[in-house]
C-alpha cells in the first residue's frame, strides 16, 4: 500500500484550490491528473521582474515593474484604436495600451486603475515615439501588493486553453501539500553534491530567488533530476533482482524448426543477424532467465531474429509472446511471423484490443491449451485473461514504449520465461549502464545487403512546388511515396487538417492513388489504406506520424517530411528509414519552414550527412536541449520530466553505483533508508517494482 503521508499528493489536481474540473482536465492533459504531477512540472524558463526603475530610466524592450500614480483613461473615439491608460511617476509619464478590450475587460479596468490612486505594473516597456508605454502589462497591483511582483517569476510549459497564473497558483498549491518525507538519499552524495532535502528543493524549483535557480544545473533541479533518475534505476534492479530468484527454464531447442524457416527465406541472414541468433540461443539454454536487449538501426532486420527466437521456444514444445506498441506494427509483426511460423508448421494468433468475440475466444482457448505456440500482439496481451499454458519466452519491440514493470509482468505470466527487448534506436554507448544497468546487448551492426543510403536533401517549404513535380516523376514511374505531415502534440486537431488539407490538394493532382492516414482515423480503417499503399492502388500516402514506427513497404522509395524542423533527430531518422528497404535507390526530402534555429539547423545537416544511427543517437543526445519536448518518446530514451539527459547524464552513472550498493546491502527495502527509498518510489509512480519487492 502507498504510505499514508502521500496521499494528499496522489489526489485529484482537481482537489486543488481554484482547479474546476475544466482547468483540471486541461492540467491533465499538460501535466498529469494528480496533485503529483504538478510539482514534476517544472518552469522553462524565467520572467525577473526584480528591476524597477523611474520611468525616465527603463530600457526600452526591459521587462520592469514601475509605481505609478494614474492620471487618467483615454477612451478611443472608435473601437479599432487602443485604449489607453496614462500614469505617472516624479519622472515621467508612461501609458498603458490595451488593444481591443472587451466591455466586461473595461468594467475591470477602471476599476483596477482608479485615477488618483497608485498602482504597481509590470511588462514589458518600449519607447515608443517620444513616449513610454507598456502594451497589456502582465500584473497591475496595489502598493500594498507589491513585494508579490517584483520577483523572479517562473514561466512553465502551457498548453491551449491555459495561461500561467492559474497553472502557477495550481502548481504553488500543489507544493504546498508536499509533506517532509523522510530523506531517501546517501547522505555522505548528499552533502558532497551540496544538495538540498526534497521538499526544500521542489519549492526552490516553483518560488525563484534569482533567474539562475531555473537553470537545470542549480542545486534543487539536480536534487530532483537524481531523484527521478533513481527512482528509475532502483525500479530496473528490483525486477531484474526478482527475475534472476526465479529461475529460468533452459530451451534448448534441436533447430529442426529454425532449419526449415531459415529455408524459407527469400535471403541469407546477415552476420550481426546469425551472431545474434547465437547469442539468444546460449542465454535461453541456461538456467538463468535471458534479459537481452537487442538494438539495430531501422532496416536492419531485427524481427527475423525474434522470430528465429521464438521458433527455439516451438521446438521445445513451448509458447513465445511477441508484444508491440500499436495495432500496426503488431499486425505487421504478424505477416513476419505468418510467414517464417507458417513455413515452419507452428501454429500462431494476433491479439490486439481490436480482437473482440469468437475470434478472440478461440485465440485465448488456444493460448491457454497450448494449441496455438506463438501470441503477437499489443498491450492486449496484458489483461489477466490472457492464459499461456506455458510461456517460455517474450518478445518485446519498441521497448522503450512499455514500462519495466510492465514488460516483467508479461514475463509473470509464463515460468522462468525468457526476455528479449529490441529497439531501433541504439542507445548511446555512455548512456547504456546508467539506462539498463548490466543488461546484454546484441547489436545489428551491418544492413541487409544490397540497401543503398538514402539520398537525403533539406528544401525550404517555398519549394513545395518542385517537391510536388519531383513526385509526380516518381508516381509516373511506379514508385511509392510517403507524405508526412507533423504532428504537434498541442493540437492534435490542427495537425490532422493540415494533413487533409494537404492529401485533398494531392488529390486534386494526382486522384485516387493519393490516400490518408492520421491518429484519428480507426485502426481497422487505418490498416486497411496501409494495406492498400503495400499492395494496392494508393501510391502517395499522406501521413501524420503514425507511420513512423515499422511500417515496412519495400517499395516505397521517396519521402516527403514537411516541417522537418518540428521533429527531433531520433524522429526523423526513423521516419527516413520507412523507404531504402528495397533495392531500388531512394530520396528523402525535407522540407522546413525558414528561418531555421541552430538547433534545427543542426539536426538537418546531421541528416544529410549521416545515416548511421549510433551517430545519429549521440548528435540527438547532444542536441536536445532543454525546453524540446518533442520526439521524447520516440528517442528510445526514457521519458525524463526532471532529468534532462543532455545536462545530467553524469548522474545516470552515480545513480548505478548508488542502486548497486542498495541492492548489495538492503535489497527488501527494510532498512530505514530503504523505507524511505519506497516513499521515493511511490512518488514516481514505480509501484510496480514494489510489488516485485514483495513477491520476490
Ligand atoms: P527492423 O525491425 O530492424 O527495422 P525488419 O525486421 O522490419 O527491420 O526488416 C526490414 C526488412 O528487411 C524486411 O523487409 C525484412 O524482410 C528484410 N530483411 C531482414 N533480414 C534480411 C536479410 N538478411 N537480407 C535481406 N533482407 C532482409
Ligand atoms: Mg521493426
Amino acid at each position: 500500500m502507498r504510505p499514508e503521508i502521500l496521499f494528499p499528493l496522489f489526489a485529484s489536481a482537481t482537489s486543488l484550490p481554484g482547479v474546476g474540473p475544466r482547468i483540471g482536465a486541461t492540467i491533465g492533459r499538460l501535466a498529469g491528473e494528480h496533485v503529483v504531477d504538478l510539482l514534476w512540472h517544472i518552469p522553462v524558463s524565467v520572467v525577473d521582474r526584480r528591476n524597477a526603475p523611474a520611468i525616465a530610466d527603463v530600457v526600452s524592450g526591459s521587462i520592469a515593474t514601475l509605481t505609478v500614480t494614474v492620471d487618467s483613461h483615454q477612451i478611443p473615439p472608435t473601437k479599432r484604436l487602443p485604449y489607453k491608460v496614462r500614469c505617472r511617476d516624479a519622472s515621467g509619464f508612461v501609458t498603458l495600451v490595451f488593444f481591443n478590450p472587451s466591455k466586461k475587460y473595461l468594467t475591470n479596468l477602471t476599476k483596477l486603475l482608479p485615477a488618483g490612486e497608485t498602482r504597481v505594473v509590470s511588462g514589458r516597456v518600449e519607447r515608443y515615439r517620444d513616449g513610454v508605454q507598456i502594451v497589456h502589462p502582465d500584473h497591475v497591483v496595489t502598493l500594498a501588493e507589491r513585494t508579490r511582483v517584483l520577483v523572479v517569476e517562473p514561466v512553465y510549459p502551457l498548453t491551449e486553453g491555459l495561461t500561467q497564473r492559474p497553472l502557477r497558483k495550481a502548481i504553488l498549491a500543489a507544493v504546498a501539500r508536499a509533506p517532509e518525507l523522510p530523506e531517501w538519499l546517501d547522505r555522505a552524495l548528499k552533502e558532497q553534491r551540496g544538495w538540498p532535502g526534497w521538499r526544500e528543493a521542489l519549492v526552490a524549483c516553483h518560488n525563484l530567488v534569482v533567474p539562475e535557480d531555473c537553470d537545470p544545473k542549480a542545486p534543487s533541479r539536480v536534487r530532483l533530476a537524481y531523484d527521478e533518475i533513481l527512482a528509475g534505476q532502483l525500479a530496473l534492479a528490483l525486477v531484474r533482482a526478482h527475475q534472476r530468484r526465479a529461475r529460468g527454464r533452459p530451451l534448448v531447442g534441436d533447430g529442426r524448426l529454425r532449419a526449415s524457416a531459415l529455408t524459407s527465406l527469400p535471403f541469407r541472414l546477415t552476420a550481426s543477424q546469425e551472431a545474434a541468433v547465437r547469442e539468444i540461443a546460449a542465454d535461453v539454454g541456461r538456467e538463468t532467465r535471458m534479459l537481452r536487449l537487442l538494438q539495430g538501426d531501422v532496416g536492419s532486420g531485427k524481427t527475423v531474429v525474434a522470430v528465429l527466437a521464438m521458433l527455439i521456444a516451438a521446438e521445445s514444445g513451448r509458447q513465445a509472446a511477441l508484444l508491440a506498441p500499436t495495432d500496426l506494427l503488431a499486425r505487421q509483426h504478424f505477416v513476419t511471423v505468418e510467414a517464417l511460423a507458417g513455413a515452419a508448421g507452428v501454429s500462431f494468433a494476433l491479439l490486439t484490443g481490436r480482437d473482440k468475440g469468437a475470434g478472440r475466444r478461440r485465440t485465448l482457448s488456444g493460448l491457454a491449451d497450448g494449441s496455438i505456440a506463438f501470441a503477437v500482439g499489443t498491450h492486449a496481451l496484458f489483461q489477466s485473461e490472457v492464459v499461456f499454458k506455458d510461456l517460455a519466452l517474450v518478445v518485446v519491440d519498441e521497448q522503450h514504449r512499455f514500462g519495466v514493470e510492465q514488460r516483467a509482468q508479461m514475463a509473470e505470466k509464463g515460468v522462468g520465461a525468457h526476455t528479449l527487448l529490441m529497439t531501433a534506436t541504439p542507445i548511446p554507448r555512455t548512456l547504456q549502464l546508467g539506462l539498463y544497468g548490466d543488461i546484454d546487448v546484441s547489436t545489428l551492426r551491418e544492413k541487409p545487403p544490397g540497401r543503398r543510403p538514402v539520398t537525403t536533401r533539406a528544401l525550404p517549404q517555398a519549394r513545395v512546388g518542385e517537391v510536388i513535380a519531383a513526385t509526380s516523376r516518381a508516381l509516373a514511374a511506379g514508385e511509392k511515396i510517403y507524405w508526412v505531415c507533423p504532428l504537434v502534440a498541442e493540437s492534435e486537431i490542427l495537425d490532422v487538417q493540415a494533413a487533409e488539407e494537404r492529401h485533398a490538394d494531392l488529390r486534386e493532382r494526382f486522384g485516387e492513388r493519393v490516400g490518408l492516414v492520421h491518429g484519428r482515423i480507426p485502426g481497422p480503417e487505418r490498416d486497411r489504406i496501409v494495406s492498400e499503399f503495400a499492395a494496392g492502388g494508393i501510391d502517395l500516402l499522406v501521413a501524420t506520424t503514425v507511420i513512423e514506427v515499422g511500417i515496412d513497404v519495400p517499395r516505397a522509395t521517396v519521402i516527403v517530411i514537411e516541417h522537418a524542423e518540428r521533429f527531433g533527430l531520433a524522429q526523423l531518422h526513423q521516419l527516413r528509414g520507412r523507404v531504402g528497404r528495397g533495392t531500388a535507390p531512394a530520396t528523402c526530402l525535407l522540407l522546413y519552414a525558414a528561418p531555421l534555429g541552430e538547433t534545427a539547423k543542426a539536426r538537418l545537416r546531421i541528416m544529410r550527412e549521416t545515416d548511421d544511427g549510433f551517430r545519429i543517437a549521440e548528435e540527438d543526445l547532444r542536441l536536445r536541449g532543454g525546453g524540446e519536448l518533442l520526439g521524447v518518446r520516440q528517442s528510445g530514451l526514457p521519458d525524463f520530466r526532471l532529468a534532462d539527459l543532455s545536462v545530467h547524464a553524469d548522474l545516470l552513472d552515480v545513480a548505478h553505483d548508488d542502486v548497486r550498493l542498495i541492492m548489495a546491502r538492503d535489497p527488501a527495502l527494510a532498512t530505514a533508508r530503504g523505507e524511505a527509498l519506497r516513499h521515493l518510489l511511490y512518488l514516481f509512480g514505480r509501484d510496480q517494482a514494489i510489488r516485485f519487492l514483495r513477491s520476490g
